[in-house]
């Protein structure tokens, strides 16, 4: 727990507005608290599905877009809401969230566009440094099961190694490492869990 401590210190060191919770419920509270009756775009996150928060803000009469549960158009709309929801793939111990898309939405969101973002990050994230970081985005464990959640055969999900590949199906190709919140957004909490969450 310690750990994790100084991790959420060097977040708000670096500008963000950090918090530890202890499991994904709390996670949910928590960005429930933050988000208040704002519109809300959320990006592709097992780490966010997990918590609940999607059905959540439903109920209470939130605008949401998730492309995952409203269709294509929700991934573009999903850019211009009060906040913006989602995860990282791998956040450094010193502070620095780490992102890889395939299409760029969710770093393009974090970047400008949304006017809040809001990170749920598990500790299963966790990174020594950005080396480290792009090595865990790149293992089987995290590119290759999303790729071999999402149907695709690439080196990752078919043989466990990345090769740097040029399949079509690659599912990496923009990688964003935030050494400070974006100045284009208001704010962009972190929220780190002391649970595993996503992959
Ligand atoms: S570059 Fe290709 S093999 Fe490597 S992690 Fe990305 S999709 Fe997988």
């Amino acid at each position: 727990m310690k750990h994790l401590e100084d991790i959420v210190c060097n977040l708000n060191r670096r500008g963000f507005k950090a918090c530890l919770v202890p499991d994904a419920s709390s996670a949910c509270e928590r960005a429930l608290e933050i988000i208040g009756g704002g519109s809300v775009g959320i990006g592709g996150s097992l780490s966010v599905e997990q918590t609940g928060l999607y059905e959540r803000l439903v109920a209470n009469g939130n605008k949401v877009f998730w492309h995952w549960k409203d269709g294509a158009q929700a991934k573009r709309d999903a850019a211009s809401a009060d906040f913006y929801v989602c995860s990282a793939n791998a956040l450094t111990e010193d502070g620095i969230p780490v992102l890889t898309d395939g299409s760029g939405n969710r770093i393009a969101a974090l970047s400008f566009g949304t006017r809040n973002a809001v990170l749920i990050v598990g500790k299963n994230k966790i990174a020594g440094d950005c080396r480290e970081a792009v090595m865990r985005i790149r293992s089987a464990e995290c590119a290759g099961a999303n790729a071999a959640r999402l149907g695709k055969h690439t080196p990752c999900a078919d043989l466990g190694i990345c090769d740097d590949c040029t399949s079509p199906e690659r599912i990496c190709s923009v990688t964003a490492f935030f050494e400070r919140p974006s100045g284009g957004l208001q704010n962009t909490y972190v929220i780190v869990v002391d649970e595993n969450l996503g992959l």
